[in-house]
């Protein structure tokens, strides 16, 4: 077709033109002499995405439900007692990987389309009076619903608790585009992937570690190859990596650092939350409504949309991509069918936004339901415009 595609998914997000240009290059040799200022530049800039001061970050060539496994296999000891709320897909996943590793994990439901409740949390830590528990698992923002978990609620109920677990958290969908406090929020492990906030291509798993999680790495006893970050502390130490690095993508990681941090991280937060607002002001135009059960938990990195009873949201899907060439996340799991999503992180202004708006709106007519063509265009753009 011609035109541009719109990349409209929660991740892979487009890669800008930049990032392209950066990661275009000839390979070279990554034990060279010259090597050490070229990873020390990123390795030294990746905290501040987190707002992170103290601990440490790291890059694997690895997706980022790898990082999972990582945050998980150097801190936790075989057999561990975890506990993890579950309310979508990826929460699912993380919770699931626990258990393929042999960890013990104590799960709190709830329904798809809540949060985790702070609450529920701290009486399960409460109750864990022999403190067995090794590690509350949280996923920020679930990418499957649409919603952000308040990670500062979670790390209070730990501390009205008085429990000594560490806080795991998934910000795959959440850092580098939402709000991330590694230190306020005293966050012990948080992953994320290249393809969502980076804009990058998949491929780069980042692994944040604070202070008192790598505390644990000397001492856990799990068996680990790999993502053995013992390892990998060494060779970071003199600015090498120990398996040969994805080359091209730490260029591209590189140039999405100058992008973000020339940005703001806070600019960047601010960027999506205004993004969002206007998704949420075009999808209240519609007479639709959205995954997340609460306005106060609904994501500003996307947004999952509920079709009307009788609709397949896969029927929306496939006549956005096929007519108007436009990709939207489907549902998942649970709510396959029942819902599309809408990706607005990464490279995304209003204008891009609005573009991808009006394929949607066309699709969602052509799929029989009823709604005014350009109602929420036009309630999204109310919102993006800036009066003088
Ligand atoms: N966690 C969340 C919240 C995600 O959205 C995703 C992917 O979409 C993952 C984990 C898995 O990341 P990857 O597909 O890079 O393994």
């Amino acid at each position: 077709m011609a035109g541009r595609h719109f990349l409209q998914i929660p991740g892979p997000t487009p890669v800008p033109d930049r990032l392209q240009r950066a990661m275009h290059r000839q390979m070279e040799d990554h034990r060279s002499s010259a090597f050490p200022a070229f990873a020390r530049r990123i390795l030294s800039r990746l905290p501040q995405v987190v707002h992170q001061t103290k601990g440490e970050a790291f890059v694997f060539p690895a997706p980022g439900s790898a990082m999972w496994e990582a945050a998980l296999v150097n801190t936790v000891n075989p057999g561990a007692r975890l506990l993890a709320p579950r309310f979508g897909q990826f929460s699912h996943l993380f919770i699931q990987t626990a258990r393929n590793l042999g960890y013990r994990v104590d799960v709190l439901e709830e329904p798809w389309g809540e949060a985790a409740d702070p609450a529920r949390i701290e009486a399960a830590l409460a109750a864990d009076t022999a403190h067995e528990i090794q590690g509350v698992l949280l996923v920020h923002n679930e990418t499957a619903t649409g919603v952000t978990c308040d990670v500062a609620a979670v790390r209070a109920a730990m501390d009205r608790a008085k429990h000594p677990a560490l806080l795991l958290v998934d910000g795959v969908s959440s850092i580098a585009s939402l709000d991330f406090r590694f230190d306020d929020w005293r966050v012990d492990c948080a992953i994320t992937g290249s393809q969502k906030g980076f804009m990058l291509p998949a491929g780069l798993g980042i692994l944040y570690m604070s202070e008192t999680a790598l505390a644990r790495v000397e001492g856990c006893t799990m068996p680990r190859a790999y993502f053995d970050l013992k390892a990998m502390r060494a060779n970071n130490a003199q600015g090498y990596f120990p398996s040969t690095p994805a080359l091209s993508l730490l260029y591209g990681l590189d140039e999405a650092l100058t992008m973000l941090l020339d940005e703001g991280m806070d600019n960047v937060a601010a960027r999506h939350k205004r993004l969002a607002t206007g998704v949420r002001a075009a999808v209240k135009a519609w007479g639709l409504r959205e995954c997340a059960k609460r306005p106060e938990i609904a994501s500003n990195s996307l947004t999952a949309i509920v079709v009307p009873e009788g609709v397949d949201a896969r029927t929306v899907i496939d006549i956005a991509f096929n007519r108007y060439d436009i990709a939207l996340g489907s549902g998942l799991s649970e709510v396959a069918g029942k819902v599309f999503r809408i990706g607005h992180l990464g490279d995304m202004n209003a204008l891009t936004l609005a573009g991808a708006l009006a394929g949607v709106e066309m699709a969602l007519v052509d799929a029989g339901i009823q709604i005014t063509l350009g109602s929420g265009v036009g309630a999204a753009l109310q919102q993006w415009r800036m009066p003088s």
